[in-house]
């Protein structure tokens, strides 16, 4: 017979929040006191531990999940170390019953709830979790024939076709905790010190769930109706930017998913996203080398080279082509990105530059807010052309023309790259192209206050075309 003294831990991972919480209510419902835990693991994900800007929004948002706890009677008890060791212990310090916890679906992750299983077991604990990451499980979207997709219209499809998403949950009210011993948040090191690089991020955003909810309801009163025209333009607010909250479960996808369901087409190509970040994660749950073997097979010999004097000059924002320099000192100051710009500035480095996808991956990974190892890797192969529902390698943007029609009037240019700023519309976008004249009225000296171009968009695109018509024919 369970004794219901005895407490439950609710161990949270990417599902920092209390609303539409199935692993809370379910933990809750049981009766015993519930011990809110988080634990900084630096060994489990292997390469994958979070990076720098993941770890300044989860300072933030663990500072506002223990907040939240705090007003309703509880705590977050912080532990760092390797999980399984730690819940091990905890569950030896406080006679904890069992887990209960939100299901996550990256390979190590998976792993370590099979290995949780069992070691809970034979210290006589349970192990319970539960879904509230995504929509629908990643199994549990599968074509005619049985089998996981690899194509996403068809994967939407079968979404939209599938049992809806429940309701989402307020948390219950009631709660009753239980404690042990803490570490504290700032001996973590998550922020950055010297220097301080995420000086300017306060300013953009506010994370936790009370930010993520304030966002969507921003989201949904300002810009969810025009966002079918707006969201491929970088200088206009067209998107929601929930992904840092979302990737961290500060709000359930239930809960962004329900308030979308309007009847209208921006509402409907916002829920399509929605839809993306499924189609990522059953990718990655199919297919576990996702982030580092390109999906298709032909493409693991594609003569891609590092070169870090180009490479460097991308992630510095000094590649000379506005449009990569505004989206990479963006990325740079805020963590985060315009998705249409993300697709610029990595076709910029997997095809102007010729530079491996992994090594542009593994920098949006670090300085990423929302970095999400199935969106990104996905996200990467797709530019690359290696994925299996990707653009197709010889579909390379031209960040000249893209900016023509996504930036018309250089508004976003000319807030990330204000040495620009009184260059005319005309040649905002490619000022190695201006009348020498032009360039000295706005101030400009090419090499000097802006770069030159490292690789000039045509030659680039020549170049790439090139390396895969070679590539081609010594395949054949
Ligand atoms: C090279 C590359 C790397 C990327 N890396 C990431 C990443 O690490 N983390 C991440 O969350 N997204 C990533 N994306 C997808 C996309 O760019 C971002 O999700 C989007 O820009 C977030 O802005 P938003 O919240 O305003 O999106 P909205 O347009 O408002 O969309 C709503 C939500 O849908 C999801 N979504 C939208 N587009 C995509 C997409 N293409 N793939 C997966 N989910 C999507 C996000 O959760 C987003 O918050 C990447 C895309 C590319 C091309």
């Amino acid at each position: 017979m369970s004794d219901n003294n005895a407490p439950v831990l609710l161990w949270y991972r990417r599902d920092l929040r209390l609303d539409d919480h199935a692993a809370l209510n379910a933990a809750h419902a049981s009766g015993h006191p519930i011990l809110p835990l988080f634990i900084l693991d630096d060994e489990t994900p292997g390469e994958w531990i979070p990076g720098g800007a993941s770890r300044w929004w989860l300072h933030h948002s663990l500072q506002a999940l223990k907040s939240a706890l705090q007003e309703r009677g509880g705590d977050l008890i912080l532990r760092r170390g390797k999980t399984i060791d730690e819940i091990a212990r905890l569950i030896k310090e406080t006679g904890a019953a069992g887990v209960y916890c939100s299901r996550q679906y990256e390979p190590f992750e998976r792993n370590l709830e099979a290995q949780l299983t069992l070691k809970l077991a034979s210290q006589g604990a349970f192990f319970n979790s539960y879904p509230g990451y995504l929509l629908f499980d990643p199994y549990q979207i599968k074509s005619k024939a049985d089998t996981p997709f690899s194509i996403f219209t068809p994967f939407y499809r079968a979404c939209l076709k599938a049992e809806p998403p429940a309701k989402p949950t307020p948390a219950p009210n009631g709660l009753i905790f239980s404690s042990a011993t803490s570490e504290q948040i700032h001996d973590w090191g998550l922020l950055p010190k010297s220097p301080n690089w995420a000086s300017g991020f306060s300013n953009c955003w506010q994370p936790g769930e009370k930010g993520a909810k304030k966002r969507l309801t921003e989201f949904l009163a300002h810009s969810v109706s025009n966002y079918a025209d707006h969201r491929d333009l970088p200088g206009v607010m067209g998107t929601s930017r929930l992904s840092p909250h979302l990737h961290l479960g500060e709000i359930s996808p239930a809960t962004v998913w329900h308030a979308g369901l309007l009847d209208g087409p921006g509402e409907s190509a916002f829920l399509r996203e929605i839809g993306w970040r499924e189609f990522a994660q059953h990718l990655l749950f199919h297919r576990p080398t996702l982030p580092r073997t390109p999906m298709r097979e032909d493409f693991s010999d594609f003569p891609w080279v590092d070169n870090s004097r180009l490479r460097r000059a991308w992630e510095n924002g000094k590649t000379g082509i506005p449009l990569v320099d505004a989206g990479m000192r963006e990325l740079w100051s805020t963590g985060w990105m315009h998705n249409r710009i993300r697709m610029i500035t990595a076709s910029a480095l997997v095809k102007h530059m010729m530079i491996p996808w992994i090594l542009g991956e593994r920098w949006f990974w670090d300085t990423l807010v929302d970095a999400n190892l199935a969106s990104n890797a996905a996200g990467w192969q797709w530019v690359a052309g290696c994925g299996t529902d990707a653009a197709p390698y010889f579909r390379i943007f031209n960040p000249v023309i893209q900016g023509q029609r996504f930036d018309e009037q250089g508004h976003y240019v000319r807030r990330w790259c204000p040495e620009l700023q009184h260059l005319p519309n005309r040649w905002i976008h490619a000022p190695w192209t201006a009348p020498p004249l032009v360039l000295a009225e706005a101030g400009i000296r090419l090499g000097a206050h802006y770069p030159t171009p490292i690789v000039e968009p045509k030659a680039g695109r020549t170049q790439a075309l090139a390396a895969w018509k070679q590539f081609r024919q010594s395949a054949s």
